[in-house]
């Protein structure tokens, strides 16, 4: 090796091009490295240093002149031969798969095995020759002139090594590309175009013994990877899945997105938001008040300062939820915003079955008011007589109750009165009924008047009323009965015939004296009332403690 070191060495051109395409190989594998970090990132950079190798000893036994050298230099390629198809194929693996977790370096150690043992297997060749036979010779006596290699079986295993990852790593990435499609269709494509080349080179040169320069093709071929890699890069930012995952998923979304900037004009639309605007032409740089159908209503929107809004296009019969997005750049002086993202979420349905739900409900509650409204009319005119307005029977038991409870803490009296108008069935037949029916509610408003706030009356029976004098005695309520009698027999009522006079009787109870329930009471003052008919009628009775015994 020092004598190859030191040996004759010719800079032709060749060796040139051998260097420039290095220098490519490794400013790609820097530049790659500063890129975003993707998935077999470091796998793809280390196989850009195998790439190196690989045209490094290719331009030195290009560079070299004596036979052996060259064959020296050719041996020491192998490491960079045999490691670039592994490495490929731990990148595609792990990039097809997006295994971003570089591989173990137990695992790169053995795949070290292989370069480190052909690079063995092709030094140690002058002992066994079972690497490049005894015809590897130079192509003629110039000096300098390429060798042509005999291959022998330790050569075509290491070759059989290498395809073998090479098959790999094209079921690889076509399989990725037939699984895939779109822009990752694309990319993997250009992957198998990429893995292609370099290899179909290689077989003819293996097979068929093209030569370039007289020499082995390959590794020239990674022109084209380093030229079909800037472009991928650059012009179809392969390393750049994620804004493109981004931009397809935008195109693919149903809801409507528009971006502007931060004058408010539409530098983007997805296709949802163009066909709610119904194709506009030109309208990348429209201002947002004038971009079609609802450009209006956003405007004002995001002149209010609102962060989100309903929104119902004028030429659609959808509803739409509008949010706002602000586009920020952090920097040294602060938040800048660049512009924004309008996010229209399509929710016709939800917003329907609210409104349907609102009317049901509002519909419910009005049917509820109207219920409890009819409710508590007819639970008042179950309690009240149609006729004169006053309460009835059905509620003289719980006022009682209540008024009994009342007195009972009070330690007061209640006194009880049973009225009958006098005559009322001659008057009936003499004025008809009608006429009657005037008396009664004449009558009702007499008594009613006459009361104070803490009585009540009821009218019981056809022109039988009850009186309930909470707290008034047997004196006094025989007093005040006795005025409303007389009162009544002095003032003749209003009817549809002209002023009529009526009279009435009355029988008075006295609790608790007199008896402890209504039931009670009420028959005391039925037989008091009795007296009174019996004494000539238009008059008050009560019981004396002999007449109840
Ligand atoms: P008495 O002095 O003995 O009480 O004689 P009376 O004619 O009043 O006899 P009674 O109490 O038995 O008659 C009640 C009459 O009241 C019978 C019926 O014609 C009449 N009456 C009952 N309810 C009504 C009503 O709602 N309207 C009218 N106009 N008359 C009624
Ligand atoms: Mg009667
Ligand atoms: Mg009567």
């Amino acid at each position: 090796m020092n004598a190859c070191l030191a040996g004759g060495w010719s800079l032709n051109g060749p060796v040139l091009l051998t260097l420039v395409l290095g220098v490519g190989v490794i400013l790609m594998a820097r530049w790659v490295g500063r890129q975003r970090h993707f998935p077999g990132r470091e796998s793809f950079i280390v196989l850009h240093i195998a790439i190196f190798w690989w045209l490094a000893a290719a331009g030195l036994e290009l560079a070299a002149q004596g036979p052996q050298c060259k064959v020296f230099w050719a041996s020491m390629a192998w490491p960079g031969i045999v490691g670039v198809p592994s490495l490929w194929a731990v990148f595609l693996w792990q990039y097809v798969n997006s295994i971003r977790e570089p591989i173990s370096p137990r695992r790169f150690l053995l795949l070290g095995i292989a370069p480190l043992v052909t690079l063995g297997m092709a030094l140690s060749n002058p002992w066994h020759q079972l690497f490049y036979g005894p015809g590897t010779l130079p192509v003629d006596a110039t000096p300098g002139a390429a060798i042509r290699y005999d291959h022998g079986p330790l050569f075509d295993a290491a070759a059989i090594y290498v395809y073998l990852f090479m098959l790999f790593c094209l079921a690889v990435v076509t399989r990725a590309a037939y699984a895939s499609r779109g822009l990752h269709r694309r990319h993997y494509l250009a992957f198998v175009l990429v893995t292609c080349v370099p290899w179909a080179v290689n077989l003819g040169y293996v097979v068929e013994g093209w030569t370039l320069f007289g020499f082995d093709p390959t590794p020239f071929s990674f022109a084209f990877t380093l030229v079909a890699f800037a472009f991928l890069i650059v012009g179809v930012r392969l390393f750049d899945l994620l804004p493109v995952a981004r931009h397809l998923l935008l195109e693919e979304l149903p809801d409507p997105v528009l971006v502007v900037d931060a004058r408010r004009r539409v530098i983007d639309a997805n296709p949802a938001a163009l066909a709610l605007a119904e194709q506009p032409q030109d309208w990348q740089g429209v201002a947002l008040a004038h971009w079609p159908v609802f450009g209006v209503e956003l405007e004002a929107m995001l002149a209010a300062g609102e962060k989100d809004m309903l929104l119902m296009p004028a030429t659609s019969s959808r509803y739409f939820e509008v949010r706002s997005l602000n586009i920020e750049r952090t920097s040294r002086g602060g938040i800048a915003v660049l512009g924004r993202m309008l996010y229209l979420r399509d929710i016709t349905e939800r917003h329907c079955s609210e409104l349907k739900l609102a009317e049901a409900l509002a519909t419910s509650e009005e049917r509820l008011r109207t219920i409890t409204r009819l409710h508590e009319k007819l639970q008042e005119q179950a309690l009240r007589d149609p006729l004169t307005g006053l309460y009835n029977r059905r509620h003289l038991g719980e006022l009682f109750d209540r008024e009994q409870a009342r007195c009972q803490r009070d330690h007061s009296p209640i006194a009880l009165a049973l009225i009958d108008l006098d005559h009322f069935k001659l008057l009936n037949d003499r004025h008809g009924h009608l006429v009657g029916d005037d008396v009664l509610r004449a009558v009702a408003i007499h008594l009613t008047s006459n009361l104070r706030e803490s009585d009540a009356v009821f009218r019981i029976g056809g022109e039988e009323f009850l009186l309930l004098l909470p707290g008034a005695s047997g004196d006094e309520a025989y007093a005040r009965l006795q005025a409303l009698c007389q009162a009544l027999a002095g003032q003749p009522l209003p009817t549809r015939v002209g002023p009529l006079s009526v009279t009435l009787s009355a029988g008075i109870a006295q609790w608790p004296s007199q008896g402890q329930g209504l039931e009670a009471l009420m028959q005391v003052a039925d037989a008091a009332l009795y007296e009174a008919k019996r004494g000539g009628r238009n008059q008050v009775r009560r019981l004396v403690a002999a007449d109840t015994d």
